[in-house]
């Protein structure tokens, strides 16, 4: 907003293309009537109409909520890329707080905000926002993914996010083992939650050996109990400890940032291949597991399950091919660890080098900047 002698306040100054500079568009989204502030941006459009989340959080600046949408939009480009979906990057934050700013009204005048866009961003839940702000917003536009199934969505994204994980789990046993047999192996896994309770049963079905953390007690119990109905066997193991254990294969299902200095330096493991966002503390860290002998399997390919069924949700919902097209992941896995082996690089650099080839190798006039360039599965009405 301009200030009284017509001057750009600080965080709005001509630096701000300076901050831009690798994104496409960044829209900012003022509505007095309902308290809705929002930024949209949109990354990179060259393989399709930008796809990601709609984040909600009381940021404390302009610049801080620039910075993370700017940061999670080009991660989603990636993302995009790795998953080969014919999508670009974007995503959207709100600024406030979702257990009080929240409401029906703020969500329709943001989905209006969505479809002046023309296509050209689609949008869903994230840290925040939940499926019903969506239904809100749907009422104003076409552009969103992920609703509930009775809306036409695809539902739960945490069933493909699990078969992922097992199958960048067979991708790298692959790499390790020359063979995808589980049986006897053993695996940590932190997070007993949506995806984290799946990706267990799944290896408990392979004859895994498991051992589980999680900080409630109950998501421990319950897999426990799930364990002896598939006769597996299940050690609970306290917190910290879970980096320690002599696992094969680390699988991280809970929080961001636990690949640090401290955590790599008790990792016995021989890979690490999970569903939590942002694993490694800093990219850096991907050279530290290299050099420890740890293969990583990036985070970002893993756990694309949940967004390769957002984007095929817009074809109309159809579990089996999502479960089909989730089968890519084991490929994508499969090649990342051998470029990285084949360059002696990280696994974090042979990702993104498979993906900015990807992105070089699709012409730049396919960018979806026009209307006329409407991808033909636009066909929700
Ligand atoms: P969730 O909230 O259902 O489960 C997370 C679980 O982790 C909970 O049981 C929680 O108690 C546990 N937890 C939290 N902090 C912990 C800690 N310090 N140590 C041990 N356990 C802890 O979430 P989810 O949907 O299962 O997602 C798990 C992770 O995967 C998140 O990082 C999420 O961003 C990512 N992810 C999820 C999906 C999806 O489809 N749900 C897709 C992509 C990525």
């Amino acid at each position: 907003m301009p200030t009284d002698n017509n001057e750009l306040p600080s965080s709005i100054s001509f630096d701000l293309f300076t901050k831009i500079q690798e994104h496409e568009q960044i829209l900012c989204c003022n509505d007095p009537d309902t308290g809705l502030k929002a930024i949209i941006a949109i990354h990179n459009t060259t393989l399709g109409p930008a796809l990601g989340g709609t984040r909600m959080r009381p940021y404390k600046s302009f610049d801080e909520a620039l910075k993370d949408v700017l940061r999670l939009s080009k991660g989603m480009t990636y993302k995009c890329a790795a998953a080969d979906l014919d999508f670009g990057g974007g995503k959207a934050v709100i600024i406030g707080d979702p257990n009080k700013d929240k409401t029906p009204e703020m969500f329709r005048a943001y989905g209006q905000f969505i479809d002046s866009l023309n296509g050209r961003f689609y949008t869903g839940t994230d840290m925040g926002t939940v499926l019903d702000d969506f239904v809100h917003a749907h009422k104003e536009t076409n552009c969103i993914a992920g609703l509930p199934e009775e809306y036409g969505g695809g539902g739960e994204t945490s069933i493909p996010t699990a078969l992922g994980i097992l199958y960048s789990i067979q991708a790298m046993a692959n790499s390790l083992w020359g063979h995808e047999n589980l049986s006897g192996k053993k695996f940590a896994i932190q997070g007993l939650g949506k995806v984290g309770f799946k990706a267990a049963e799944h290896l408990l079905k392979e004859g895994a050996d498991l051992y589980v953390t999680d900080i409630s007690d109950e998501a421990v119990s319950r897999l426990t109990k799930r364990a002896k109905e598939l006769d597996g066997q299940v050690i609970a193991v306290k917190g910290e400890e879970i980096y320690g254990t002599d696992a094969d294969i680390f699988v991280p299902c809970a929080i961001g940032g636990i690949l640090n200095d401290e955590t790599i330096e008790q990792l016995k493991v021989k890979g690490i291949a999970g569903a939590a966002n942002n694993q490694l503390a800093n990219d850096d860290h991907a050279l530290v597991l290299k050099n420890k002998g740890i293969l990583y399997a990036p985070d970002y390919i893993v756990n694309s399950g949940g967004v390769i069924q957002v984007a095929d949700e817009l074809y109309g919902p159809d579990k089996n091919r999502v479960l089909n097209k989730t089968k890519a992941i084991y490929h994508s896995i499969l090649e990342v660890l051998c470029q990285a082996e084949t360059h002696d690089i990280t696994t974090v650099e042979a990702a993104h080098q498979i993906c900015e080839n990807r992105l070089k190798a699709r012409n730049k006039r396919n960018s979806f900047f026009s209307p006329n360039k409407r991808p033909k599965w636009q066909i929700r009405q």
